[in-house]
Parts: structure tokens; sequence; C-alpha cells
């Protein structure tokens, strides 16, 4: 009798008829692929997370690669050689929380120093990285990976901050986190620049940025119709 696809999950193997959905390490979407008739390969995926300075971006992928490395996966940590704030070979939060990474130059090392046995892929500040990363983060899920992406998406005149929205558009999951408006104490989506500097990357904390709800966000320099 053809299974009632509507009930039934599938997993590496074959069909699952039971009534309880355990969680496989890596699952596969849909009919299974011997089902389908179609050789078996680990489905990755791509997660954002994003939002302006202060939002806890970086908090929420620690809090990611610890829960992974609690479930004993292999992760792997990036973050972009031009974020030397806290620390040069650390993820470090503005709360001082950290974890182990290694910072590189371009997206191409990133996915040459990835080990055959690594589950997930986490990378911070990917704002900073080329527009490489896309395709880079997209054939390590299509390899089975897990990659994690938390980054900026807007600079501090509010425009997309690139290549952050073509990731978003790749990623299975994205995740917005907001910081605290520093004038009206309400949720904060932007990150405004306090002091006079014309860059769009200029790499700062507290002395350069403060978090900015839309309302009280003033962008300088560049009038909004360049968006
Ligand atoms: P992000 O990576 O998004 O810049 P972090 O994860 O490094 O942010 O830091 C988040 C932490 O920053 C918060 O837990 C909080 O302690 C601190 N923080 C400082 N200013 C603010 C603010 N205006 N809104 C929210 N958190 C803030
Ligand atoms: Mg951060
Ligand atoms: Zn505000």
């Amino acid at each position: 009798m053809a299974p009632f696809l509507g009930l039934f999950c599938a997993f590496d193997g074959g069909i699952d008829t039971s009534f309880s959905f355990p969680l496989p390490h890596r699952p596969f979407c849909g009919l299974s692929p011997a089902v389908r008739g179609i050789p078996a390969r680990p489905l990755g995926s791509v997660e954002v997370i994003t939002g302006s300075m202060f939002s806890g971006k970086t908090e929420e992928l620690i809090r990611r690669i610890k829960r992974a490395i609690l479930a004993r996966q292999r992760v792997q940590a990036f973050k972009p050689r031009i974020d030397d704030r806290y620390d040069a070979h650390r993820i470090v939060s503005h709360e001082a929380v950290s974890v182990d990474a290694v910072a590189v130059g371009t997206s191409a090392s990133i996915e040459e120093r990835i080990l055959e046995e690594t589950d997930v892929v986490a990378i911070d500040e990917a704002q900073f990285f080329d527009r490489g990363i896309v395709e880079v983060c997209d054939r390590l899920a299509n390899r089975g990976l897990r990659v994690i992406a938390a980054g900026l998406d807007q600079d501090y005149l509010g425009r997309p901050f690139p290549p952050m929205p073509e990731l978003m558009a790749i990623a299975e999951e994205v995740t917005k986190v907001h910081a605290v408006c520093s004038v009206c104490g309400g949720p904060a989506c932007r990150s405004q620049r306090i002091i006079s500097e014309a860059t769009t990357v200029l790499v700062g904390g507290a002395e350069c940025y403060e978090a900015r709800c839309r309302g009280c966000f003033e962008p300088r320099e560049v009038p909004r119709t360049l968006f």
C-alpha cells in the first residue's frame, strides 16, 4: 500500500512509519533518497543572524556554536581578519563572551580550511567578506554542512550591507535580532555612527557607533535617495 506521505517522515535509509519523529543529525527532506531513486546525500543549510550593532548577533552565533559542540558536532569558526577589535583569534561579543576562531582575509580561505570531519561552519562579521562568501556558504551547505553566518544587514547610512542581502536570499533561515535604541529605548535596527568618518567600513565599538531605532536614526552625509 502506498504510504500516506503527509504522516510519514523520511530519514536516511527509508520511511519512518512510527508516530514519534526522532531528529536525525542530518535530516533528508521530503521522500527518502532511496524512494526517489537517487543516491543518499546529506542536506546542509545556511542560517543567517543579522541586525544592527549591539543587537546580539555574536552572542546568538556563540550560543549556536556552543549547542553544536554540546551535540558533539565538529565546529569551525571564522572571522574576517579586518575585525581585530577584541581578539585576533577569537569571536568575542560586546559582553566579552568568546569562542576560538580563525581570522581569514577572504571567503576562499574559509573554504580551503574546511576539514573533512567538520559538521558546522560559523562565520562572524560576514558583511566584511567579499561577495564570494555567498557561493562559499552555498557550496558548503550543498556538501552537507550547517553554515551559520552573522553580520550587519545595514551600513552606517542604513543601506543594505553587501554581501548580506544575497546571503539572506540563499539562506534557509534568517534571524533578525534587535538592540536597544540608545535614544528612546525601543527596539533598534540601525547602527548610528557617532564620529565623523565617511568610509563604509569602519571597524569599531561603542566609541564609534550606537544602536538606534528607525525613528531616532539620523543618516548623515548621503541622502536616502541612494537606496
Ligand atoms: P553584535 O554582535 O550584534 O554587535 P554582541 O552579541 O557582540 O552584539 O553584543 C550584544 C551585547 O551588547 C548585549 O548583550 C549587551 O550586553 C550589549 N549592549 C551594549 N549596548 C547595547 C544596546 N544598545 N542594545 C542592546 N545590547 C547592548
Ligand atoms: Mg558581533
Ligand atoms: Zn529610538
